[in-house]
């Protein structure tokens, strides 16, 4: 068997489950007597979004309020453990995306994991780190 077909992660459909139900929408009336208390609302407890709130609080001045769509990450063993990453797919931790049809892909729709939890997908990422040279970052 050829090496791309031995890796599940080629297969869009080897983990594929239901999309992940979404709430009910929330309007901007019903949300701003709970919003209107704080200077920075910030959505999503991604990479960026911990480290803003983190920096914008260092001013003891300003109130932020940090909002995120999945649960917390500290009793999930697997957001741990380098490359244990594909298990945290499409259950509840995962917005379970999937691309459009890609003509350039023979028309194939690839699973797109991104985390809903918090560390967003930093949560389920395989904590892989490349220090770039500085030609690089020059360019
Ligand atoms: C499977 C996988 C493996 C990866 N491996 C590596 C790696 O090894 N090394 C590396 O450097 N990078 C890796 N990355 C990339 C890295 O994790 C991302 O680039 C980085 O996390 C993106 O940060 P972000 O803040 O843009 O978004 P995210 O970290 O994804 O954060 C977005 C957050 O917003 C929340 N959110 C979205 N919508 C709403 C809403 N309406 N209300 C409330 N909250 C909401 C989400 O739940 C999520 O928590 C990987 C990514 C994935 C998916």
């Amino acid at each position: 068997m050829h090496r791309r077909h031995q890796n599940p992660l080629h297969d869009p459909l080897h983990y594929a489950t239901l999309q992940l139900p979404t709430g009910p929408s929330v309007t901007y009336a019903s949300a701003s007597p709970l919003l209107c208390g704080y200077d920075y609302v910030i959505v999503g407890a991604g990479a960026a979004g911990c480290v803003l709130p983190s920096k914008l609080s260092e001013d003891p001045n300003v109130s932020v309020l940090l909002l995120e769509a999945g649960g917390c990450n500290t009793n999930i063993f697997e957001t741990k453990v380098p490359l244990m990453f594909p298990k945290l797919f499409h259950p509840e931790h995962d917005w379970d995306y999937y691309t459009i049809e890609q003509p350039n892909l023979s028309s194939r729709k690839l699973y797109w994991p991104r985390g809903r939890i918090l560390g967003g997908s930093t949560s389920l990422n395989a904590m892989m780190y490349h220090h770039c040279s500085k030609s690089d970052f020059d360019e």
